[in-house]
């Protein structure tokens, strides 16, 4: 971002017309870059990491030619089409004890799942499909050359890349490194994010309430949605409606932070301190997205770190976070996977009423009928300040900008919070 005219002519100000969520993410994600320090980490201490680095398999994994099943292996030019084929057992193969030796014309080996397949047989019939008399093996024809045989690097093969760079580390991929003998990784660091409530009614836990006070949730939402998605979240409290403490503010958090996450004084009543103290402090657009709940945010640069400005709402603050902040600290971290939130169709149990401009997120609960369908419950006519119905609900259900109801019975799209981490 290179000057605060280039953030203002790309939508900001009160009176622009109102970005779409895609145009926000855009233009965000287009400013954000990884951070861009690494660190090597233990394999299991890379868990919810990032990786900075391809990795590249020394390895074939299987590392083997093996087993799929418990069975018998042998060779599939043996296999008599139209009738039985008859083996003498020859020996035994078990997962790390191989059978040492070559399986002949007419012969067979015992074999266990993971074992690997002997010299000279290529296909593993089933266990369950054999009769044994002794060393003799009998089966009928319905077999496949080369069935049930997993093929070394079958998985992945020496040489190849594994993981590519960006890849979040969730426990299949923390398998996936250890079955290449891998132990350890070259992740990115966690992105340092600040944060802190603005606004003169907000008391912290452990205060007394005065007249006309309420206790401050935002900063515990946001710590929660930070600590979630490995940010390193560094609180620093309420601050108060007063330009010099905003700029101050501004100006300590930007010190070694990769992101500042605010919530509060970005609506028109009080926004036009916050405006002067960001610009003071660095280059920052106020931006209308046409989203609900939370329309105003502000979005920019102070120092080095990214800011984002949330609305104070305790639900357009969980709503704007989840749409437009996630991705952007997701490619700050690193990561590869910023695509938008699964999205599933499920048929709505109740009306549901919208006004057209905006895209509503209105708070549901997602569940299945016993014949399979996806329902969803919309929580009914909900401000954005009760955040008890994002605790309530299980997804978001998005109704698009044109408005209009929706009857009972509609297909609608739904986002089931657990797509958010
Ligand atoms: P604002 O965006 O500052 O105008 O705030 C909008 C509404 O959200 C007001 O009702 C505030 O009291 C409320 N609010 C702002 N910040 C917080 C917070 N940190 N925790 C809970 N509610 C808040
Ligand atoms: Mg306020």
């Amino acid at each position: 971002m290179s000057s605060r005219k280039d953030v203002d002519c790309c939508g900001g100000g009160h009176s622009a017309p109102a970005l779409q969520l895609e145009d926000a993410v855009q233009r965000i994600l287009a400013e954000v870059r990884p951070v861009s320090g690494t660190q090597v980490l233990p394999v299991r201490s890379a868990l919810g990491r990032v990786l900075a680095a391809d990795v590249v398999s020394p390895v074939n994994v299987p590392s083997h030619t093996n087993s799929a099943m418990d069975g018998y292996a042998m060779n599939s030019a043996d296999l008599v089409n139209d009738g039985e084929t008859c083996l003498d057992m020859i020996g035994v193969a078990a997962a790390g004890q191989p059978f040492v030796g070559e399986v002949q014309q007419g012969q067979c080996v015992r074999i266990m799942t993971g074992a690997s397949v002997p010299a000279g047989a290529d296909t593993v019939v089933m266990q369950e499909q054999v009769t044994r008399d002794g060393d003799r093996v009998t089966f009928a024809g319905r077999q496949k050359a080369g069935q049930h045989v997993r093929q070394a690097g079958e998985d992945i093969a020496a040489g190849d890349v594994a993981l590519h760079a960006g890849t979040h580390l969730m426990p299949a991929e923390i398998g996936m490194l250890a079955s290449l003998g891998t132990g350890e990784v070259r992740v990115y660091r966690r992105p340092r994010v600040v944060f802190f409530s603005t606004g003169d009614e907000l008391r912290s836990v452990g205060e007394p309430l005065g007249d006309g006070q309420i206790y401050d949730s935002n900063r515990y939402t946001i710590h929660g949605m930070l600590s979630r998605l490995g940010c390193e979240a560094i609180d620093m409290g309420v601050v108060r409606d007063e330009y010099e403490a905003v700029e101050e503010a501004f100006a300590t958090a930007a010190r070694g932070a990769d992101a500042i996450v605010t919530s509060g004084g970005v609506s028109v009543g009080d926004a036009d301190y916050v405006t002067r103290a960001l610009e003071a402090a660095g280059t920052v657009g106020f931006w209308r997205v046409a989203m609900k709940p939370g329309r105003p945010l502000a979005f920019g640069r102070v120092g080095e770190a990214l800011f984002f400005g949330l609305p104070g709402n305790p639900t357009s603050v969980m709503a704007t976070f989840y749409q437009i902040v996630q991705p952007a600290l997701k490619a700050l971290a690193g990561r590869s996977d910023v695509s938008p939130p699964l999205t599933v169709t499920a048929e709505t149990t109740t009306a549901l009423r919208t006004k057209p401009g905006r895209r509503e997120f209105q708070r549901g609960v997602l569940s299945r009928a016993d014949d399979g369908r996806l329902l969803v419950t919309g929580l009914g006519h909900q401000g954005s300040g009760i955040l008890s119905s994002m605790s309530t609900a299980n997804c978001f259900i998005v109704l698009p900008e044109d408005g209009g109801a929706v009857s009972e019975g509609d297909l609608v799209a739904v986002q089931p919070f657990a797509a958010f981490v």
